[in-house]
């Protein structure tokens, strides 16, 4: 009785977080990799609850792949998603320093962060006016800061703020808080 209540419960939770996921109009690949479910109710879901011409739009195709907008225009917008990102567990706290090559896979998507992923994107649209950051770029920049292989968070070593840098610049950019020298953790050496 307790693994059936279990598993229901499970179940309902699954719908729940793909309803919320389809309301921000992410994509069929997305809903499936953070909620477990098949290809087949996702389908189903989209037919039995959003009824055609009730605003919200089905994405096909890929997902975005490109970085740059959170470090140059759209900067402002990443940041203050990442601090959500954060908040909610989507990321943990802190990144670990210095990281073996291959322990960058903890898989990010599953069902309990696909909620807090959801609650993280809706409370940066609540607090940020035109919002710029669409659900899958929201995604995107999730996935990019765990993996840390072309953007990461670095915490300011003077004021703690969070922030957003590529992890091939030859040179970090001030601290976006208080403006200190960003110092790279992972290859600090003792008398710099
Ligand atoms: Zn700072």
């Amino acid at each position: 009785m307790r693994v059936t209540d279990d598993r229901y419960n499970r179940d309902r939770l699954r719908l729940e977080t793909a309803l919320r996921l389809i309301g921000h109009e992410a994509r069929t690949q997305t809903i499936r990799r953070w909620t477990g479910l098949s290809d087949d109710r996702i389908r189903k879901l989209f037919r039995s609850y959003i009824r055609p011409g009730a605003g919200v739009r089905r994405h096909r195709g890929k997902s975005p792949q490109q970085v740059g907008f959170f470090l140059r225009g759209g900067s402002d917008d990443a940041h203050a998603l990442a601090a959500m990102l954060l908040l909610f567990g989507v990321l943990p706290a802190r990144t670990v320093a210095a990281r073996a090559p291959d322990d960058a896979s903890s898989p990010l998507p599953s069902l309990s962060r696909g909620r807090q992923l959801c609650e993280a994107y809706e409370t940066y649209r609540r607090v940020v006016p035109q919002a710029r950051i669409d659900f899958e770029h929201a995604v995107f920049l999730a996935i990019a800061l765990n993996a840390g292989d072309e953007i990461r968070l670095q915490w300011c070593h003077s004021c703690d703020a969070a922030n957003i840098t590529e992890h091939s610049a030859l040179r970090l950019p001030p601290c976006r808080a208080c403006g200190a020298t960003l110092r790279d953790a992972a290859t600090m050496s003792p008398d710099r």
